[in-house]
């Protein structure tokens, strides 16, 4: 899939998932055999892990619809850019999908400096939120999206989502999730 059509079939399921429109497509047993032997998912999602902003519901998809990397405040460390290039590299997907969300508790305790529990989530934050002042949760966790969505782009050839980048065949995109609305707006 072009990594545009990825990026619509997400903002329409989210258009269903936001209006209870949903159609939970690809939950039938059908499906769940189908893809035993291998996987195909169009989208890579780096999401937070808090509980009320799981991918498949927020974005109406399915088994094997999403290759979900989920972490408290969707940062990305070397552990997570392994996962995220995996499924680049190697199941096809051709969208990566940063999302923060409204409130999101690690953010907040990074602008509050209350990291005493959350070192090494903070210590990837924190640089997103350097030299801003009087930010927001809002803003901050919208900054650490686009700090996040940055780093992905700024990859070089020796990475995956670099080259497959450069060759127009993957594309990196932050949003915001919005907890009252259940929708997902495009900020990067
Ligand atoms: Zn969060």
């Amino acid at each position: 899939m072009a990594p545009d059509a990825a990026l619509q079939k997400l903002m329409e399921g989210n258009g269903r998932s936001a209006s209870d429109q949903l159609l939970h497509p690809n939950l039938t047993v059908e499906r769940r055999e189908a893809i035993v032997a291998k996987q195909n998912p169009f989208a890579v999602i780096v999401g937070c892990s808090d509980s009320r902003v799981p991918p498949e519901i927020i974005f109406d998809q399915g088994l094997g619809d999403l290759f979900i990397v989920r972490v408290a405040g969707n940062v990305v460390g070397p552990v997570e850019l392994d996962s995220i290039e995996y499924a680049a590299k190697y199941l096809g997907a051709s969208l990566i999908f940063v999302m923060g969300h409204q409130n999101c508790g690690a953010v907040s305790a990074v602008l509050k400096g209350q990291t005493a529990e959350i070192e090494d989530v903070a210590n990837l934050i924190a640089p997103a939120l350097e030299g801003k002042k009087n930010l927001s949760v809002e803003a901050a966790v919208k900054a650490n999206v686009v700090y996040i969505v940055n780093s992905l782009k700024s990859l070089g050839d020796q990475s995956a989502v670099g080259y497959l980048s450069k060759a127009g065949k993957l594309k990196v995109v932050g949003g915001y999730y919005d907890l009252s609305s259940g929708k997902v707006l495009l900020i990067k």
